[in-house]
C-alpha cells in the first residue's frame, strides 16, 4: 500500500477516488486523506522565498524548477501570477490645468 506522504506511515487504506478519477487512499495512522501523485502539490513558503530570488537572477525556468524541485509547470504559473501582480510603471502625464 502506498505510504502516507504527511506521515510516512504505510498503514493506509483505498479511500474512493477523487474528481479526476484517481485513487484516493486514507492514512489510518493521521486520518489524512491523499492522493496518489498529487497534481497539485503544496510549495512552502520557504521555497517560494528561494524561488523569488532565483528569479531575480539570470537562470531559466528549468534550472529554477530544477534547483527549487518543483514542476516548470507550476513555476511557470507561479512566475505569471508574481508578474500580473507587479504595478506597471506607467508614466504619469501630469493633468493640464485650465485650457
Ligand atoms: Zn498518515
Amino acid at each position: 500500500m502506498l505510504a502516507c506522504p504527511i506521515c510516512a506511515s504505510s498503514d493506509t487504506v483505498k479511500n474512493g477516488c477523487i474528481h479526476t478519477g484517481k485513487q484516493r487512499f486514507k492514512c489510518h495512522d493521521c486520518g489524512r486523506q491523499f492522493v496518489e501523485q498529487p497534481t497539485q502539490k503544496v510549495i512552502d513558503q520557504a521555497t517560494r522565498e528561494l524561488i523569488d530570488r532565483l528569479l531575480l537572477e539570470r537562470i531559466s525556468l528549468a534550472g529554477i524548477a530544477r534547483a527549487a524541485q518543483v514542476s516548470q509547470q507550476w513555476l511557470q504559473t507561479y512566475g505569471n501570477e508574481k508578474y500580473a501582480k507587479v504595478p506597471r510603471q506607467v508614466p504619469v502625464t501630469p493633468k493640464k490645468r485650465g485650457d
